[in-house]
């Protein structure tokens, strides 16, 4: 905030339009942990709000040395609402399209494709961000987690709260279930 006023000042060209949207974000800068609904672990530490999920960061995963996750979608120290449904329940769809933000399609090889129809709202952050979460495995993956399956990671008192996306050949996102987590100032 600060840093942008300065560069503002020097560059002159504070287009009144630009003050507008730093005003705006101002309101959702202010810092939020995210605990478990049930038994109020912090989950995070403080996170600001994006505005919008960032575009998906480029990575040739398949010519990485080792296998492993992608660059994060969200940078570290914020979060962002995903509005589109996410993972789990799949339903079949005769169109090729997206299984879910970011993710590609899904095909069983014979024309069909798979669709999220999982709940909309979900926290997206940087899985580096999140703390005290245990891998409950949910679908299959090769090396990392897949969120076809829904829920798969679990808070130390057994509630699961969020879904990790981890696997080498996806983005690298945890989703924040919304109806497992609050947001509470730090
Ligand atoms: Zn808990
Ligand atoms: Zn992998």
């Amino acid at each position: 905030m600060h840093d942008r006023r300065v560069q503002d000042q020097e560059t002159g060209n504070a287009a009144p339009e630009r003050r507008a949207a730093s005003a705006e974000s101002a309101a959702e800068t202010e810092a939020v942990v995210f605990v478990c609904i049930t038994c109020e672990a912090p989950l995070t530490g403080p996170l600001t709000r994006l505005p919008a999920v960032p575009e998906l960061p480029y990575y040739a995963w398949w010519d990485a040395e080792e296998p492993g996750p992608s660059p994060p979608t969200v940078p570290s120290g914020r979060y962002a609402i995903e509005t589109e449904p996410y993972g789990a329940p799949l339903v079949v769809s005769e169109v090729s399209v997206e299984a879910m933000p970011r993710y590609g399609p899904i095909s069983d090889g014979h024309g069909r494709y798979f669709v999220s129809r999982g709940p909309r709202g979900n926290i997206v952050i940087n899985p580096d961000d999140a703390h005290g979460l245990e891998y409950h495995h949910a679908s299959s993956a090769c090396c990392g987690a897949a969120p076809t399956g829904g829920l798969n990671q679990r808070c130390a008192c057994g509630t699961l709260v969020a879904t990790l996306c981890s696997d080498c050949c996806c983005p690298y996102e945890l989703h924040l279930s919304a109806d497992h987590v609050r947001a509470v100032l730090p």
